[in-house]
């Protein structure tokens, strides 16, 4: 389950599933800082406006603040829609062209960003490893968040069903139209529950898609059993969330944000 806490203004989700005393993790809404309009009030990233970078790094550090980690040990990717994941050991790793984050190393702080695309935190508790995913249709149709689970099991011994994994806030089904050919290819990622996660549209070739369902059956057809995802649809939920599609690509980003302790 998932539940809202509020600390020095700032407004940010967790799930139970990664309750654990080793890992800190959040994910962000927009609510709690000081970016002005569009991206209001508490981006984690530019958005590509550089003008507004110091506004970013000091919501970077109160939602640092907030969780009592250390802002000057940051990894936040160069997100490309690719399926790159890389395994970091500092914070001077090279994270350019990388979707997705595994690390092993206590006090690092991942952070990936999002608006619309689905987050995912992976943690196996007993090895004490971590990952952050960013999957969008590209990502997802390359089915990163199984590759992630295939490096917690080749790279760090993992089995898949000791891996907790929370899906966050992302775009929903109700407001994701795809081509028939991008529906296509995401329906190849998976062998079953399509009903659920694909719906078609009267009188058009589109189809709607629940992204967070796709990641959350991928991730169940690699072995993962225990799986919390957020129901909340971002551009339903726009005055929570940011959301690429309800702002017409003009909005900040929210983070899910990651250390071991
Ligand atoms: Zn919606």
């Amino acid at each position: 389950m998932f539940y809202t806490v509020e600390k020095s203004g700032v407004k940010y989700l967790k799930s139970d599933i990664l309750e654990h005393d080793n890992l800190i993790h959040a994910f962000s809404s927009r609510i709690g800082g000081n970016t002005p309009v569009p991206l209001n009030s508490f981006s984690l990233g530019t958005a590509g406006m550089m003008e507004l970078k110091n506004h970013i790094e000091n919501n970077r550090k109160k939602i640092c603040d907030v969780l009592e980690i250390d802002y000057s040990k940051i990894i936040n990717p160069e997100q490309k829609h690719t399926d790159n994941i890389k395994i970091v050991k500092t914070q001077y790793d090279n994270v350019s062209n990388t979707d997705g984050i595994i690390t092993s190393e206590k006090g690092l702080v991942i952070l990936l960003l999002f608006a619309d695309c689905v987050p995912i935190i992976l943690y196996a508790p007993k090895e004490k490893v971590l990952g952050v995913i960013h999957a969008g249709w590209r990502g997802t149709a390359k089915k990163i968040a199984g590759k992630a689970i295939s490096l917690f099991e080749s790279e760090f011994n993992v089995s898949p069903n000791s891996v907790k994994v929370a899906i966050g806030a992302a775009i929903g089904q109700c407001c994701y139209p795809v081509s028939a050919e991008i529906y296509l290819e995401l329906k190849n990622t998976i062998i079953s529950n399509y009903d659920n996660i694909f719906r078609n549209i009267e009188d058009s070739d589109k189809v709607k898609v629940d992204l967070k369902m796709l990641n959350s059956q991928q991730l169940q057809e690699s072995g993962v059993q225990e799986i919390d995802i957020l129901k909340d649809c971002t551009s339903c939920n726009n005055s929570l969330f940011y959301s690429y599609r309800a702002d017409n690509g003009q909005t900040g980003r929210h983070g899910a944000i990651v250390s071991l302790r």
